[in-house]
């Protein structure tokens, strides 16, 4: 997607402070971290949001979920972590690009 700035970062089209990249997924930090640590994890295939994801997209899923603890160890996010997903609108999706946030770096409140 052209107008994409997800997939403009990740094609080095706009410049973010790279966490992790492999051939499937992408991970930058947050340019305004609501948390010590805010990553976003990203697929590199343009996927506008969650509720566009179907049967295909299974192994990248698994994958992009699976690399969590990964980064949060690699974060130093001994005691845990959060992740979100927003979605559409309603859910406060601001970026058209799915992505996971993770965020940590002390005790986070409860979210209810
Ligand atoms: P959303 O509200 O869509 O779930 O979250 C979008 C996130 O992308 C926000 O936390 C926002 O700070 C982040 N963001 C938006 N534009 C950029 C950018 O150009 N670079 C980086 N690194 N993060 C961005
Ligand atoms: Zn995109």
């Amino acid at each position: 997607m052209t107008d994409c700035i997800f997939c403009k970062i990740i094609a080095g089209e706009i410049p973010s402070a790279k966490v992790f990249e492999d051939d499937l997924i992408f991970v930058f930090n947050d340019i305004n971290p609501k948390a010590a640590v805010h990553l976003l994890v990203i697929p590199k295939q343009h996927i506008a949001r969650l509720d566009h994801l179907d049967q295909s997209h299974q192994e990248l899923i698994a994958h992009m979920f699976l690399k969590l603890p990964e980064l949060a160890q690699s974060q130093s996010l001994k005691t845990g972590f959060r992740t979100i997903i927003n979605t559409g609108p309603g859910g406060g999706q601001e970026v058209d690009h799915l992505h996971i946030h993770l965020l940590g770096g002390k005790n986070l409140p409860g979210f209810h």
